[in-house]
């Protein structure tokens, strides 16, 4: 199991005592997420840094990112490598992981020779190998693990919704058939199939043969799949700490009877159909050249009515620094999208609901 940490409560003796207890309890993959914000992130990697003294960080792998979508040079890789690395008290990262790729930062990280910075720093010690983590489709994925022999991981949002997008089910099959560990990040997605579902899915789950918590079917889902390498859970609270653990620890792959995942499909059905944009998130209609990441809204516009949980939609929006204001209705990703949505209206509807103050 891994530790997500952005999540830790403010209280750096709590926090300090939830990421000891996990490691003392066997987790071992430390992800230090990526840094949207620089100051909020120096804050919670040097808290890191502090937690991993007195002999814990011998004891945990720690992943720490390098933002894609924030890199406009080569030398960039170098200042965010090396400000973590001092942040954390230590001189040597673990994972270092390429943040966010998708098909429109990839090749822009190529054209940097990013991956040769990567390689130099292997060479000198401050990270063991390179990986990246990842949002878009199947085929991308396959480019991306393709293009490079030495990945050591990817990651990527996996959970019972995310079956045939993001990259899927087949996504992680290929990359765990390539040989690379693969981390899931958000199983139970920032923690909405752990709300109050909606009556429609809540009949469902009444039908569920046994009781358990929505948190431990999401994360069983996840472990049943022998190719998961890890599943990266951002926890809270001590609470949370403890029963992840011990969860993680009764869980294997293949555990789920069939009837559990007929229930978990009857479930994902019941979801979708609360969804209001018909979108796939096949990505064909990207990349806008306002850019603006159209899937993503719709995917957050969509979430936040199917799980009805406009706040987290909305946090999510501000921070992955969302805007429609520069739509300019050119019509480019109406003619690509095989669906024939609408899609600036439906971005103004988004825009509407996502924007703090919409
Ligand atoms: S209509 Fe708007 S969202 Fe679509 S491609 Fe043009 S600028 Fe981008
Ligand atoms: S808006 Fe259309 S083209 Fe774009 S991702 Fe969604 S379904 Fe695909």
């Amino acid at each position: 199991m891994g530790f997500g940490v952005r999540q830790l409560p403010l209280l750096e003796s709590e926090s300090i005592k939830m990421i000891r207890y996990a490691i003392d309890h066997g987790v071992n993959y430390l992800d230090l997420g990526c840094p949207y914000d620089m100051r909020q992130h120096e804050r919670l990697t040097r808290l890191i840094g502090r937690a991993l003294q007195d002999g814990y960080r011998q004891k945990i792998r720690v992943a720490a990112s390098l933002p894609a979508f924030l890199i406009n040079a080569s030398p960039d890789f170098e200042r965010y490598l090396n400000n973590q690395l001092t942040w954390l008290q230590t001189d040597r990262i673990d994972f270092f992981l390429l943040s966010g790729l998708n098909r429109e930062t990839w090749p822009r990280l190529q054209g940097l020779d990013i991956l040769s910075r990567a390689e130099g720093a292997m060479r000198d010690g401050r990270i063991d190998r390179p990986g990246f983590s990842f949002h878009d489709d199947f085929q991308t994925l396959r480019g991306i693990l393709d293009a490079y022999d030495n990945w050591a991981l990817c990651q990527f949002q996996y959970s019972y919704m995310d079956v045939d997008h993001h990259p899927g089910v087949g996504g992680l099959k290929y990359a765990a058939d390539k040989g690379l560990a693969v981390v899931i990040a958000e199983p139970l997605r920032w923690g909405r199939l752990t709300k109050e579902p909606p009556e429609s899915v809540a009949k469902v789950w009444a039908s569920a043969s046994q009781e358990r918590k929505l948190s431990e079917w999401g994360l069983r889902w996840v472990w049943n799949h022998p190719e998961v390498a890890t599943v990266v859970s951002d926890m809270s609270t001590m609470e949370q700490v403890v029963e992840n653990v011990a969860l993680a620890g009764s869980a294997e792959a293949d555990s789920l009877t069939v009837q559990e995942q007929v229930l978990i499909s009857r479930v994902r059905d019941a979801y979708r159909k609360l969804s209001s944009i018909p979108c796939t998130a096949c990505r064909g209609c990207m990349p806008c050249p306002e850019g603006i990441d159209v899937p993503r809204i719709f995917e957050l516009y969509n979430d936040a009515i199917m799980y009805g949980d406009v706040e987290t939609a909305r946090s999510i929006y501000r921070i992955e620094q969302h805007s429609t204001d520069s739509c300019n209705e050119c019509g480019a990703c109406v003619k690509a999208c095989g669906k024939e949505i609408t899609i600036p209206d439906w971005l103004k509807k988004a825009h509407q609901l996502l924007a703090e103050h919409g």
